[in-house]
């Protein structure tokens, strides 16, 4: 029943040029590779979208010359019939635009929000798909911004931005094209304004870019710190942090408004000077253009037409600058995010060996770690270990010693930098993670349950379990009792984080879970603050229960597991300092006596 093991991925990208916003040209360009790619997908929509958009365009840009006519009409002749006409046909072309811009509104929309889900489900897998180390470096608020607003930015860019972009682009070519045909002298004078409005935009546009780019980072910030306020409430509340953690969040905030105030001040003065030369344009077509129908070259209807289509153009080009700054500033979006689905997490989820028959047998050879987020500092070194299958080792020690840090290598959260974690005398980075963490239970000091029922979470220990075997494994747990108490049963919410049960309940909750799973090792972290006496005796009872035939690790804080144990080991900076059974240890001078003397809680 084995698998090849998988094939050697790339290393990943450093973590540091993740979110590094300022990347070269070349990784935009590809960023907008990305973005197209995305489009591509929904290119049937799309191509409908463009049917729409070029009806539309080709309608609206009649209307001009229907006006003109119009004007032309009345003043030649008030022929009210001819009138009467020319008003019913723009009302005619209006009316078809506005049912063909709809349609291209909503299938430019509809495919935006199919992509953005897509984008969002696809982030989601692998933000989880990352390895423990990644989370150590990250803040929670950090990646749900990227799933949240970065997101948004590229569903803009692809819907809005494209659909708004290509129209106005065809309005401007169209609009110019009939100015051309009417008069290449006009349009050659209205065009003068156009070189010095082109250096405003690229100039305020890239000011106004790096300032939106900074107003969203503050954003970003500000909304990371609301985050940890909220989530750490019960903190903030115990040591009366309110108006500390509203004054950091102001100061975010500030910084924000101030980018915000600048920004708006770019724009203004941008918006000042395209208009300014906007008017100046019109005004240089008009002062022209009486001058042409002075000369009898053309007529004051023709005239107005030009005008109109002299504005189109103007407010084309006006937009088209905006929808520029805005698809520039998805580009930043989609290479955070990209940066995040291209990552390779350094352990994968899944790939590799599996045993068909463990038996449960550990060895820690000669095991050195660091945390990836501080490579400097040794925290394990040299251990090495063995466990017999069924074998029951408590792990004692200082705190800060590493215990921990053995279960994490033993759940392959984390990879040694030195010797190996075997299995049955496979390598874990032989075998299919997935595979190794199915056959783990783990019971944490404090136990993190999901916002939904007490069955739920219980049956995150094996989804498909019927609901007798839940109750089996509560019962197993010492938690049926208490469970039927509730007037909802299993069915009873236990708040965000299990925060609606009492810490006793919590751990028997997280027992039943493993029962459920029914692991071959065990990892227990025992609780540091005592239960009260009867919680107590209904955990160890339980626990107990659960050990049987498993080999398990426990991170022991009670004298009673310590005596309970087949074997203990003392860790002391990283290091295994002494091992035996409590007897044998209490008779040798060393750590272990003074930990029980001073440290254990007698339970
Ligand atoms: P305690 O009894 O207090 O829980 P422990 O013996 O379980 O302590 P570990 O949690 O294994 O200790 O931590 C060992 C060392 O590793 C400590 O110095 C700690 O600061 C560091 N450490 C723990 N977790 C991380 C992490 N995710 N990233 C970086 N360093 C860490």
């Amino acid at each position: 029943m084995s698998t090849p093991p998988p094939a050697r991925r790339p290393e990943s990208p450093a973590d540091s040029e993740l979110f590094d916003e300022s990347r070269p040209p070349r990784d935009r360009r590809a960023s907008l590779g990305r973005l197209l790619s995305l489009a591509r997908v929904e290119w049937k929509l799309i191509a409908g979208g463009m049917v729409f958009l070029s009806i539309g365009s080709l309608l609206t840009l009649q209307v001009p010359q229907q006006m003109g006519k119009v004007v032309d009409s009345s003043l030649r002749s008030g022929d009210h019939g001819s009138i009467n006409r020319l008003v019913l046909v723009i009302l005619g072309l209006a009316l078809v635009n506005g049912a063909a811009m709809s349609a291209r509104h909503m299938m430019f929309a509809i495919s935006g929000e199919r992509i953005v889900a897509r984008v969002r489900t696809l982030l989601f897998e692998r933000i989880l798909a990352q390895e423990i180390g990644f989370f150590d470096r990250r803040r929670t608020g950090e990646l749900t911004s990227r799933l949240s607003s970065d997101t948004v930015m590229i569903q803009n860019a692809v819907s809005v931005n494209v659909s708004m972009g290509l129209r106005n682009i065809t309005m401007a070519l169209g609009a110019l094209g009939y100015a051309t045909f009417m008069s290449p002298s006009l349009t050659a004078v209205m065009m003068s304004v156009v070189p010095p409005i082109a250096v405003a935009s690229v100039v305020y546009g890239r000011r106004i870019r790096k300032l939106s780019q900074k107003v969203q980072d503050a954003l970003a910030e500000a909304s990371q710190v609301a985050e940890e306020s909220v989530s750490g409430i019960r903190t903030v509340r115990s040591f009366a942090a309110e108006p500390k953690e509203a004054a950091r969040y102001g100061a975010t905030i500030e910084r924000s408004f101030r980018l915000a105030v600048r920004r708006s001040w770019a724009g203004a003065m941008f918006m000042a000077a395209t208009s300014t030369a906007g008017f100046v344009a019109v005004a240089l077509v008009l002062w022209y253009g009486a001058g042409l129908i002075d000369g009898g070259q053309m007529s004051a209807g023709r005239l107005m037409s030009f005008l109109i289509y002299a504005m189109l153009i103007g407010v084309s080009l006006g937009s088209l600058a905006d929808t520029w700054v805005d698809f520039m500033r998805s580009l930043g979006a989609t290479e955070r995010v990209f940066g995040l689905i291209d990552r390779v997490p350094a352990i994968p989820l899944e790939g590799g060996r599996t045993l068909a028959h463990p038996t449960g047998r550990v060895v820690f050879d000669q095991v050195g770690f660091a945390y990836p987020s501080r490579p400097d500092i040794q925290v394990l070194d040299g251990v090495a270990l063995e466990m017999a299958p069924g074998e029951v080792v408590a792990v004692v020690g200082p705190s800060g010693a590493g215990k921990s840090t053995l279960s994490s290598l033993l759940a392959r959260f984390y990879d040694p930098q030195a010797g190996r974690v075997l299995l049955d005398g496979e390598d874990l980075r032989e075998l299919d993670p997935g595979w190794l963490r199915r056959r783990i239970g783990t019971v944490a000091q404090e136990p993190i349950l999901f916002a939904t029922s007490v069955a739920e979470n219980i049956r995150y220990g094996r989804p498909e379990a019927s609901d007798a075997e839940v109750e089996a494994a509560a019962r197993a747990a010492n938690a049926h009792d208490f469970i039927v108490r509730f007037p909802e049963g299993y069915a009873t919410l236990v708040g965000e984080r299990g925060v609606q049960l009492s810490g006793g309940q919590k751990q028997r909750v997280a027992i039943a879970r493993a029962v459920l799973k029914d692991p071959l090792l065990l990892i227990l972290d025992e609780a540091t603050s005592a239960l009260d006496a009867e919680s107590e005796h209904l955990v160890k009872e339980a626990l107990e229960r659960l050990m049987r035939g498993r080999t398990t690790l426990i991170i022991a804080h009670r004298l009673s597991t310590v005596m309970g144990a087949d074997r203990v080991l003392v860790l002391d900076g990283g290091r295994i300092v002494q091992a035996g059974s409590h007897r044998a240890l209490m008779a040798e001078e060393g750590l272990y006596r003074r930990l029980v003397e001073r440290q254990f809680v007698a339970a």
